[in-house]
């Protein structure tokens, strides 16, 4: 029996959900204790439901604050306890807090956690005189990795490459993505619009929107209308990116810089979109200078709107921040090292040179910028920012509490003193004071500001850690310089668009690496041909590599075989590739569980690719390797499979190779292995100028026709190692494939359902506003990648998916299904290829997708358009 109680003053209808007892409680009740356990059982039983699928951290406050405040901790409930309570990690994560969510709240509840490092303290031993260790130690005593840099300097060879004009304004401790034009930076955003919801999402792991685009757009009032798509680039040329830190999801600085064509223009769009945020959205517009500069900006207390912009010859900047723009300021004049000066970016445009046509976007990572993100001033202000936004979560969970059982809003005092934010209120770290914001009920910080607006790191101050924070930092940076490479090696990433997309990267050698020696020793420094020769319309994954002739002599394989078979290979090429062909799978590996990336398939593209490659093990496959002297290998494929039978009969186990009838005249050998009864053939001939060896007959006559077509091109890029997949050849394997990932997408969608539940049910919020909902109490929107959407199943009174159903009674759509966008991208994609190759200057990895036509003209409806 599910039982929801109302109080007596609510508004009818706004439990919105019929059930089966809807018990009317006095208005009194909230003193009655008996009553109110009763009624926070039933919800404790909600929710352990909810629970069922998905988590959220409401449920672990219930668990922590809310049942025990009632004494109902101990009764039966789902709601899973808290796993694994380690101390958050603040120190080695790069993504955000997100991660590691769950040990924070558990901080900021006051929950002991298993100690951390330990905190060497000097030891007081038999001395009692010693006087207590200090609580804090100076910044300046702190120090980050000690990581050296390549001397980019020398490098150079007094080569000086041209650089993007806007470099000149951005400081070399900021990254920077430079737009050839602003119709790229408006293809790459729609892309990501198109993409970043779908794809390339961490798909896995959560179905979450945090809608950043739309956020810092509107921060910066700079959102990107019609007029601008028309005629942006009649009064803008080349546009750039820059802040401090990527973190983009909680708030940080964030700048941007275009290239003027029409000053006035610019400056009468600025003006007025800075007037309407200041009429209609309770913005403030002030009139500010710097170094001479006159700077414009618009600010709202709850930093919602915060714009700068100051123009600064034919170049303006737009900042969230008046800190980030007086340092594009400073850049200009030369108060701060430029980008545009600093070696190693200097080096990166050697590898990259500016006006290369394969170039719309570059993004750079300097090596300063790396040095800064993991330096002590940012590692131990970013730490407090997490833990400060940890408690304003805590307290939006308090208030959240709160209101369903008194149906208003809590003061701070009254959250602290009822037992809401268990014994002691959390604190934040940089001595800020919480309050609720009163229109909207936000919990704010007065130091680090809310949710998804957080302060920037760079504007908080921060002289003194706690020893604490300084033994932990010390560890990090201990591990640090344990593990990682000895260079800090700066990142540049090289974008082409169009339909097909093309991402590259150069890694500078890297020392000391196995696997980068590995491939070295395997593929030799010095490219080749990478021949799709052997590529036939069914072959759905390929990868291809050059064999150092180096390689060959130091594994031995032909000097064992020559020795010992008299088999000679010298008519061997110096390039192998390994090929699946499409069919029907019985069993399926997913790249989960696999565990291939340690953590197992973080993102979309990962089960994509391996999901594919390792449930082909039930797939024809077959291996070609280029040859010299077609002649000889022909001659030789009975010797060699010869070669591979045992020189003593045992039993269970026995090898026989045969000839088989010829296809357009060349010579096709079988090999028959038999182990225990169980029976693998082999296929061999030689097929043009490769040696083919498949695990099917008819794949080898298809390599035969396709060899004596004189007309079929093939293409060839240069390089060491190359994996392609051909998506467009996914036919029989298709409904396999696709089912899997309409799995994992369903998996996704469901683990909204628990905030769904908490905020449609408990919450009594309308679905209609659900992701508004969500979006004050979580930073995000919860989202159906396959365009459902969420609300109360009216027989269950439970969260569902109108696509995905309710947690406990799951549904998925069928292999093809037309309305979910991401299985349209999915389809639309036509080859996925990656190269990686050595240059004088490192590896070079090159990422390309081809999209098809499929899809085009009927683009796929953008992500945010489903919970607007
Ligand atoms: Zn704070
Ligand atoms: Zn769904």
């Amino acid at each position: 029996m599910s039982i929801v109680a109302r109080l007596a003053s609510d508004p009818p209808g706004s439990g919105g959900v019929p059930f089966i007892a809807d018990l009317e409680i006095p208005k009194d009740m909230p003193n009655n204790m008996d009553a109110m356990r009763v009624w926070a059982f039933h919800w404790q039983r909600r929710l352990g439901a909810a629970a069922l699928r998905g988590s959220d951290p409401f449920l672990m406050y219930w668990r922590l604050v809310a049942s025990r405040r009632y004494r109902i901790g101990g009764l039966e409930t789902n709601i899973p306890r808290p796993m694994n309570p380690e101390p958050p990690d603040l120190f080695s994560v790069f993504t955000g807090h997100a991660a590691i969510e769950e040990s924070l709240q558990l901080e900021s509840l006051g929950e002991r956690l298993r100690p951390p490092v330990q905190v060497r303290r000097p030891d007081s031993g038999q001395r009692p005189a010693e006087p207590p260790p200090a609580k804090t130690r100076p910044m300046s005593s702190l120090s980050g990795p000690t990581v050296r840099s390549h001397p980019f300097g020398e490098m150079l060879h007094g080569r000086v490459p041209s650089v993007p004009e806007l470099s000149r304004f951005i400081p070399e401790d900021q990254y920077a993505v430079f737009f050839s034009d602003i119709n790229r930076e408006i293809e790459l955003a729609d892309l990501m619009e198109e993409w970043g919801g779908n794809l390339l999402r961490e798909i896995e792991a959560s179905a979450r929107d945090f809608r950043v685009r739309e956020k810092i757009a509107r921060q910066l009032c700079l959102e990107t209308g019609l007029l601008t798509r028309l005629f942006g680039d009649r009064v803008i040329g080349a546009m750039a990116f820059t802040g401090g830190a990527p973190f983009l999801k909680e708030g940080t600085d964030f700048t941007v810089l275009f290239a003027l064509k029409k000053k006035e223009s610019f400056r009468r769009h600025i003006e007025d979109r800075y007037a309407e945020a200041a009429a209609k959205r309770g913005a403030r517009r002030r009139d500010l200078s710097y170094g001479g500069h006159a700077v414009v900006s618009v600010e709202s207390a709850d930093r919602r709107v915060s714009s700068f912009a100051v123009v600064l010859g034919d170049v303006a900047a737009v900042s969230n921040n008046f800190g980030s723009l007086k340092r594009i300021v400073d850049a200009a004049s030369g108060g701060l090292p430029p980008l545009s000066v600093a070696t190693d970016f200097l080096y990166m445009r050697t590898i990259f040179p500016e006006g290369d046509p394969a170039e719309d976007v570059f993004i750079y990572l300097s090596d300063p910028h790396i040095r800064r993100l993991v330096g002590p001033r940012w590692k131990i202000g970013e730490a407090r920012r997490m833990r400060c936004a940890s408690n304003l979560m805590v307290l939006s969970n308090a208030r959240f509490w709160f209101r369903s059982e008194r149906r208003r809003d809590p003061s701070m005092e009254e959250l602290a003193a009822g037992g809401y934010l268990m014994k002691t209120a959390p604190a934040c770290p940089d001595g800020g004071a919480y309050s609720f914001d009163p229109g909207s009920g936000e919990p704010a910080c007065s130091v680090h500001n809310r949710s998804g607006f957080l302060t920037p790191v760079g504007d908080i101050p921060l002289d003194e850690a706690t020893t604490e924070e300084a033994a932990l930092y010390e560890a990090f940076v201990a591990n640090y310089n344990r593990y990682w490479s000895r260079f800090f090696d700066p990142i540049g990433i090289r974008v082409k668009l169009g339909d097909n997309i093309r991402v590259q990267t150069c890694i500078l050698p890297l020392i000391e690496n196995s696997w980068y020696d590995g491939l070295v020793a395997l593929s030799g420094k010095t490219g080749g041909p990478l021949p799709e020769a052997s590529v036939l319309p069914r072959t759905i994954a390929s990868i291809r590599t050059r064999v150092s002739p180096e390689w060959r002599e130091k594994t031995g394989v032909g000097r064992h075989l020559q020795e010992r078979k008299n088999v000679s290979l010298d008519w061997l090429g110096d390039d192998v590739s390994l090929n699946l062909c499409d069919g029907k799978t019985l069993f399926t590996v997913g790249a989960g569980g696999m565990g291939i990336f340690g953590r197992g398939g973080r993102s979309a593209v990962e089960p994509l690719a391996l999901g594919y490659l390792v449930s082909a093990l039930n797939l024809p496959a077959y291996l070609s390797v280029s040859v010299k002297d077609p002649g000889r290998a022909e001659r030789a494929i009975p010797d060699l499979f010869q070669a591979m039978s045992p020189e003593y009969s045992s039993p269970g186990f026995s090898i026989e190779t045969y000839a088989l009838e010829s296809h357009r005249g060349k010579a096709v050998h079988a090999l028959t292995v038999t182990l225990f009864g169980i029976k693998v053939r082999l296929y061999a001939a030689v097929a043009g100028e490769r040696l083919v060896v498949a695990t099917r007959r008819d794949v080898v006559s298809d390599l035969l026709d396709a060899a004596a077509d004189a007309d079929r091109k093939t293409v060839a890029e240069t390089g060491n190692l190359e994996l392609s997949l051909y998506r467009r050849a996914f036919r029989e394997i298709s409904p396999t494939v696709t089912l899997g990932y309409q799995e994992q997408i369903r998996q996704a969608c469901q683990k909204n359902l628990a905030l769904a539940e908490i905020l449609l049910d408990t919450g009594s919020v309308p679905p209609g506003r659900l992701a508004a909902a969500a979006f004050a109490f979580r930073g995000y929107a919860p989202y159906c990648p396959s365009g459902g959407s969420y609300s109360l199943d009216p027989a269950t009174g439970r969260a569902a998916c109108s696509v995905h159903g309710a947690a406990a009674r799951p549904r998925q759509p069928d292999a093809v299904d037309e309305r979910s966008p991401t299985m349209k991208l999915v389809d639309s994609l036509e080859k996925v290829n990656a190269r990686l190759a050595f240059t004088p200057e490192g590896l070079m990895a090159t990422l390309e997708v081809q999209r098809g036509t499929s899809t085009r003209g009927s683009k796929p409806k953008p992500w945010w358009k489903f919970w607007k």
